[in-house]
């Protein structure tokens, strides 16, 4: 069946309450603990958290998907879905979710709400300024940035290399003309003409900063430790070496309090944080997820892309520093996605394929086998889409009855909490049976350039990796300079396991090239770029926004 609805007036006409009562309702919380924004948001008190630390943590479920494909998988609407589908058979349950940026909302991505009748709401809120979270994270990485040329300005006594400087500033807009720009350009008073450059705010070091700190402390700690440059002897400038850290601290404490808000069947969600999930780890902020696991017995939370960047971030970077132990994992897969991977043009998903559903098998299969080297129990989430047929569905089932793991059709998408029961069970009788024993991939001491490799071969099949004398060179310093023991952050491109968008599937022996490497020392891990990957997206020709309006009733429309 299809939604009659569009998934913006689907959310238009839920019944929301008012989050104070979610909050006593469904987690005990009292209104003063929190920060209410408006009738339908809030922020929980931080001095609150504090007071949750001697509680037992709940069972955390990761929600990660297939390789992406055109066809669209739905990773987050299945984490809604889950999150209603365990309240609904009595189970204590949030979910926990990334905050969307503006920059797609504009282009062409869509919501990043869930879809149907899994969403969040008040969804046009959460798409929009929300509590203004990323505001706050781009203005703190722009004073920041401010701050770099303010001291070239003033004579320059830590000695920055204008050439050196690696600091950029941030809008959260997909904006392509500010990829590469000139600042200070004017005269005398106006500073000192240097090429300069803009990201989307997500890709902001302080946004993956932000989602990894603990509290307080260890933010301010972390934005201390961003480096902003250079000097002409190529020693690093901490933001710390310009009295930043302390000011950029102000401006975050508000947005650091996690945001609650509920979805369409009223139960908690978290939506905090939204760092991009190639040269960042892209999930949700670690307070958020540790507050949630204090005040649920389930705790459903998504990562971005597919496992092999998704989830493997969330294990080897988010888990592993946090101190958090994932249960299982749930791959979202679709028959469509599966027959795209199998050879399928976008135009012909409509028509049954078992032969191709069965060719496109193969990627859902590695993500099984490589979730499972993490110690993690796996429940594959056959997201239902209306063009599905018995006989697609039973050969994905009985694929993964092979691989020994179950495989659910779940129509939350269709049917809210209700479609998401069966999935909800699954889950719950497999965290029940104890077997997972989570671990990160490779351990802290493994060198930098050996954590790439492990990743390259064990997760996306590779023969190897390689890089150019220059880039290994960087591998060496880094590993010298005191930072071997951080994580890796792998970016690649997430439409396939190799570096080439091209390959569906499943390929193997491919060899993975690195071309930059690239240090977060605020975020504490080294980034590994593979491949061209943009950190200021354009607009398409035809851009959402063209269509996107406010009515006569002064609701927002167009908004997918
Ligand atoms: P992801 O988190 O993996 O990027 P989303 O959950 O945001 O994916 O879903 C992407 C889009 O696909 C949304 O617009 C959503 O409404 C749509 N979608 C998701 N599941 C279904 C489904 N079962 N049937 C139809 N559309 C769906
Ligand atoms: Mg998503």
């Amino acid at each position: 069946h299809k939604n009659p609805k569009s998934d913006i007036e689907i959310a238009q006409a839920a019944k929301m309450k008012r989050i104070a009562e979610v909050a006593k309702d469904s987690l005990g919380i009292d209104a003063d603990k929190l920060e209410p924004y408006g009738h339908y948001k809030a922020k929980l008190s931080l001095d609150y958290i504090k007071t949750l630390e001697k509680k037992p943590d709940g069972k955390l479920i990761l929600v990660t998907a297939m390789t992406p494909t055109p066809a669209g998988e739905g990773k987050t609407t299945t984490t809604v879905g889950l999150g209603d589908g365990l309240n609904r058979i009595g189970k204590k349950a949030i979910i926990c979710l990334r905050e969307p940026s503006l920059g797609p909302c504009f282009g062409m991505k869509g919501g990043a709400a869930g879809g149907g009748y899994a969403q969040v709401v008040p969804m046009t809120d959460i798409n929009l300024h929300f509590t203004g979270d990323f505001h706050a994270i781009g203005v703190a990485n722009n004073l920041l940035a401010a701050l770099v040329d303010n001291h070239i300005y003033w004579g320059n006594q830590l000695g920055l290399d204008e050439r050196r400087i690696i600091w950029r500033r941030v809008v959260d807009m997909n904006d392509r003309a500010l990829r590469n720009i000139v600042n200070s350009l004017g005269g005398i008073a106006d500073g000192f003409p240097r090429e300069d450059h803009f990201d989307i705010t997500v890709a902001s070091e302080v946004m993956a900063i932000f989602c990894l700190a603990t509290d307080i402390d260890d933010l301010k700690r972390r934005l201390g430790n961003i480096i902003v440059g250079y000097t002409r002897e190529k020693k690093p400038v901490f933001a710390k070496d310009l009295d930043a850290h302390g000011a950029m601290t102000v401006l975050l404490k508000d947005a650091f309090q996690p945001n609650l808000v509920q979805t369409l069947e009223n139960n908690p969600a978290f939506i905090h944080g939204g760092p991009f999930a190639n040269i960042a780890h892209g999930c949700n902020s670690v307070l958020a997820t540790k507050t949630a696991l204090k005040l649920a017995d389930y705790v459903v939370t998504e990562a971005g892309f597919g496992a092999d960047l998704g989830a493997e971030k969330f294990l080897d970077i988010k888990c592993r520093k946090a101190g958090l132990k994932p249960e299982i994992a749930v791959v979202v897969a679709t028959i469509r996605a599966l027959k795209m991977h199998g050879g399928v043009a976008k135009e012909d998903l409509g028509k049954e394929n078992v032969k191709a559903v069965i060719d496109g098998a193969e990627n859902l299969s590695r993500h099984v086998e490589n979730l499972k080297k993490f110690g993690l129990l796996v429940i594959v989430a056959i997201n239902k889409f209306s063009a599905d047929t018995k006989e697609e569905v039973d050969q994905v089932r009985q694929i993964c009855a092979e691989l020994g793991v179950d495989a659910i059709e779940s129509d939350h998408w269709g049917n809210g909490g209700a479609g998401a029961k069966d999935l909800a069970k699954a889950v719950v009788k497999k965290i029940d049976q104890n077997g997972s024993n989570y671990a990160p991939l490779y351990n802290d001491a493994l060198p930098l350039w050996d954590k790439v490799r492990t990743v390259a071969q064990t997760l996306y099949g590779a023969q190897g990796i390689i890089a150019d004398k220059k880039v290994r060179d960087q591998f060496k310093e880094l590993q010298d300079g005191g930072f071997g023991h951080y994580p890796v952050c792998i970016a690649k491109t997430q439409y396939s396991f190799s570096t080439d968008p091209n390959l569906k599937g499943a390929p193997s022996n491919h060899v993975v090239p690195i071309r930059e490497v690239r240090i977060s020392g605020g975020a504490e891990f080294v980034v590994a770029v593979c491949g061209n990957i943009m950190t200021m997206p354009g607009l398409p020709r035809i851009p959402a926004a063209n269509s996107i309006d406010v009515n006569e009733a002064g609701e927002i429309v167009g908004l997918f």
